[in-house]
């Protein structure tokens, strides 16, 4: 398996712009669910910049469950990404849905986000394992560890090893939070792969008061960073405002993943030497 780690491999480092996922510090990204207008997204852009995340986050294709909701602004969603990214110099994450529009969203995007929902669409990794650019898997709703490394085995085998596995919450019986964040697949993950791996509290629980300690116990429990859902107003978001971070409680987090990262680069290598 090319997603296996061997004896003594150090995580692979994936380099998205100028942001570099499994080195020593925990990497964030962080943005609205949705891009929503010009002037959400710059609002939300400035406050991730400023709070010291290394990617911005948003969606422009949604993969929504209802096909009344907001279904996101498609192009004109990714043109706003990119003015983002040449205000901020953040680099720029989103969900891409289908093969078909893997072109347009690369010709955006610094790194690709296959969701949930499309962790086995066999025939878009396998796209993504040609379109030259680092990809983010998030884990399926009810997908076994196995699946989801041979999900990122697809990408890796058509040529493309610059993946990010992102632990999202699994389907459970519990109805309390929005899913389960499985933290102990995250260690597990990490001792199984070399590919870094991230965490997002923010679908792994749908609460956000619940988003500072899980983005915390991830990074405990070995994760190289976080995908955090934060919007400069979350009563207003379109999408996702209950499970958003507001801009205070973001900034707050991020100062806590700071303090954390000198943690983090210690148990990082534990976790390489158990191996
Ligand atoms: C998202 O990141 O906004 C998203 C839709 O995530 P997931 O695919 O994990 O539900
Ligand atoms: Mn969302």
């Amino acid at each position: 398996m090319l997603t296996q780690r061997k004896t003594g491999q150090v995580t692979t480092i994936v380099r998205v712009g100028n942001a570099r996922i499994g080195g020593a510090q925990p990497a964030v990204m962080a943005g609205p669910c949705a891009v929503e207008s010009r002037e959400q997204l710059l609002a939300a852009a400035r406050l991730v910049k400023a709070g010291g995340a290394q990617m911005l986050r948003g969606g422009a294709f949604k993969p929504r469950t209802s096909p009344y909701a907001f279904q996101g602004l498609e192009e004109q969603g990714l043109q706003l990404l990119a003015e983002a990214r040449e205000e901020t110099g953040l680099a720029i994450v989103t969900e891409v849905m289908e093969a078909a529009a893997v072109p347009l969203v690369a010709s955006y995007a610094d790194m690709l986000q296959v969701g949930a929902r499309n962790m086995q669409n066999f025939a878009l990794l396998k796209t993504l394992g040609k379109a030259g650019k680092p990809v983010l898997l998030k884990r399926g709703l009810s997908a076994t560890i196995e699946e989801w490394l041979y999900a990122a085995e697809y990408i890796l085998e058509a040529g493309n090893n610059q993946v990010v596995l992102c632990e999202r919450g699994i389907r459970t019986f519990e109805t309390y939070t929005r899913n389960t964040l499985d933290l102990g697949a995250v260690a597990a993950v990490k001792g199984l792969s070399h590919l870094p791996v991230i965490v997002d509290p923010s679908h792994g629980t749908g609460r956000r008061e619940l988003v500072h300690s899980m983005t915390l116990a991830a990074l405990a429990a070995g994760a190289d960073g976080a995908l955090i859902e934060v919007h400069p107003c979350p009563e207003e978001a379109l999408c996702d405002g209950p499970q958003s971070l507001p801009p205070m409680e973001y900034l707050e987090l991020m100062d806590d993943v700071r303090f954390f990262g000198r943690l983090h680069k210690r148990g990082r290598r534990g976790l390489e030497k158990a191996v």
